[in-house]
């Protein structure tokens, strides 16, 4: 763990980051065939640089689940995240969810993505995140091809209710999934009996900041656990372009207050100490 018992300092908490671009969101999906991704305006890049930038002026160090898509056309970016102390770790090649994919056709998107990381970014990469949180009760299989592809934790579980993903029984703190891989879930308060999200995502734009702010207290410090946070690059780009047809749910979720999460992640830097995912739960070499 991050603070050594004792120790004067706030608890460290893991910060993590999901890269991908705004046409590769899993709630976009059905409107965007994947043979465009090429056509698209790519804004991943800048994103990503704006984060290094934030992420520089307060000492604090990330986790970076990365697509090999994104990896591949901006190999650069992958060496100026590693240059800079961050964990480069990955989000699969291609960004399909587990749960729609062939045990072969998972296997190989995990397998692609670690080698392009690991070659691009001169490091091991040991930590993988599903698109979607899409690992469950369906799929259980997809632990022990991410055990046999060589990562060694796994932070795919959201155990939440929501209509896209989520496990809401499964264990709210870092398990051992298998011998030699971690679970490590996103993070949740648990409040008069139910999980609340607490870890990212659209509740972090959508929900008031001190919201955040007070969960993720409370994990710390009545729990007394180190929580892990995500947000995507494209999250802090209201200039980004809008896909024409999506529902007003999905409009909702995907476009409100993208104009406000620049500023409320500079709180959330400010107002907590940051790391990496392998630093935080004890998972460097
Ligand atoms: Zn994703």
């Amino acid at each position: 763990m991050s603070a050594p018992p004792g120790s004067l300092l706030p608890m460290k908490n893991a910060l993590t980051v999901d890269v991908e671009d705004y046409f590769q969101v899993s709630a976009l999906a059905p409107l965007i065939h994947r043979r465009s991704w090429d056509e698209r305006e790519c804004r991943v890049e800048r994103n990503v640089e704006r984060l290094l930038e934030m992420f520089a002026e307060r000492h604090a160090h990330a986790t970076f689940f990365t697509l090999g898509w994104v990896a591949e056309r901006y190999p650069g970016l992958i060496q100026r995240i590693v240059a800079a102390g961050h964990e480069l770790a990955s989000h699969g090649y291609g960004h399909l969810r587990a749960s729609e994919q062939a045990p072969q056709e998972f296997r190989e998107d995990v397998l692609r993505a670690k080698q392009l990381l690991e070659d691009l970014g001169g490091q091991p990469v040991i930590g993988y995140r599903a698109p979607s949180f899409s690992i469950g009760h369906s799929n259980p299989w997809a632990f022990d091809v991410l055990l046999e592809s060589g990562y060694r934790y796994s932070s795919s579980v959201y155990p939440v209710r929501h209509d896209h993903y989520g496990m809401p029984d499964a264990p709210r703190f870092p398990y051992q999934v298998r011998p030699g891989l971690t679970e490590i879930p996103v993070t949740t308060a648990r409040v008069l009996g139910r999980n609340l999200p607490a870890g990212g995502g659209g509740y972090f734009r959508l929900a008031p900041y001190g919201l955040s702010r007070w969960a993720l207290r409370r994990v710390n410090n009545i729990d007394r656990r180190p929580a892990i946070f995500y947000f995507h690059p494209w999250e802090i780009d209201p200039e980004q372009p809008r896909v024409p047809g999506t529902g007003l749910k999905t409009r909702f979720r995907h476009y409100v207050n993208l104009d406000k999460t620049e500023s409320r992640l500079g709180r959330l830097l400010r107002d907590f100490r940051w790391g990496r995912v392998d630093e935080v739960f004890g998972l460097q070499h």
